[in-house]
């Protein structure tokens, strides 16, 4: 009998925030909360703190690759995660690398901003990666704003709306788009989920008051953490969204 491989590796590919609040310092505590290790490339370095960016110091793109390369020559790798790619020049390389490893899923969580407003992937880049990674990409993880700037469009304000924008990202190329609603209003928060051939999906969580930096970092690592561990798409998204809002109940509780 054919042995699957063990402990196979999500391979990481994103930027560092000192607070701690965001980036891979949140994707190797979600992974390692599901007991997957982790190999990394990182692509930025930012002086954060929970309320600013202070700076941003992109890596050199043949770097990111190099360490791309190296992680897949190191380690069995079950899934890869895109998080801030910071430069058109980075998206370019992850994409170069990308291609020779089609058969690997991967979970590109498209950042622009971030939640205080600092730019986190510059607009040469958005539009790289609109036409290099979107094409790579197994499963697409914008929240409303990330869906607006991808397909040039305003924020989407009803569910029609969110569907034209999906589609319109399908189009370029992933096989999957989970958007996400927690920038909406409402007492619900509703994530759609949209596959090709399918009628749109739902997964709806109750509106938490604590709010929580870098849960667009955790929710995709955990998807692409159960990805690693042979899940299909949907039932990896059912597992990730269950861990966030354990996340959230979590921090309500801190903050009453
Ligand atoms: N910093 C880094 C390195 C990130 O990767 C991200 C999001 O992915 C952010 C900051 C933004 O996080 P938040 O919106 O919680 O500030």
């Amino acid at each position: 009998m054919a042995m699957r491989p063990t402990h196979r590796h999500v391979l990481v590919v994103a930027g560092s925030d000192s607070s701690g609040g965001a980036g891979v310092a949140r994707d190797v505590a979600t992974l390692s909360h599901f007991g997957v290790p982790a190999s990394l490339a990182i692509t930025a370095v930012t002086a954060q703190t929970h309320a600013e960016v202070v700076s941003a110091q992109a890596v050199r793109a043949s770097h990111v690759a190099a360490q791309m390369r190296a992680a897949l020559a190191a380690n069995p790798i079950g899934s890869i995660k895109l998080g801030m790619l910071a430069t058109a020049e980075i998206v370019e390389a992850v994409a170069e690398v990308l291609t020779g490893f089609r058969a690997i899923p991967v979970v590109l969580d498209p950042v622009v901003a971030s939640t205080s407003g600092a730019r986190l992937l510059s607009g040469l880049g958005v539009e790289s990666l609109c036409d290099k990674l979107l094409p790579l990409a197994s499963l697409v993880t914008p929240n409303l704003p990330e869906l607006a700037v991808l397909t040039g469009s305003n924020a989407a304000r009803s569910e029609g709306e969110i569907e034209t924008q999906a589609v319109r990202l399908i189009d370029r190329g992933p096989s999957n788009v989970l958007v996400k609603g927690g920038h909406a209003r409402g007492r619900q928060s509703i994530d759609t989920f949209f596959t090709t051939g399918s009628p749109p999906r739902h997964f709806a969580s109750p509106r938490r008051d604590a709010t929580l930096r870098g849960t667009g970092c955790m929710l995709s690592s955990a998807i692409a953490a159960h990805l690693s561990l042979d899940l299909d798409v949907a039932s990896a998204i059912t597992r990730a969204k269950a861990f966030m809002d354990q996340q959230f109940a979590a921090a309500e509780q801190r903050v009453s």
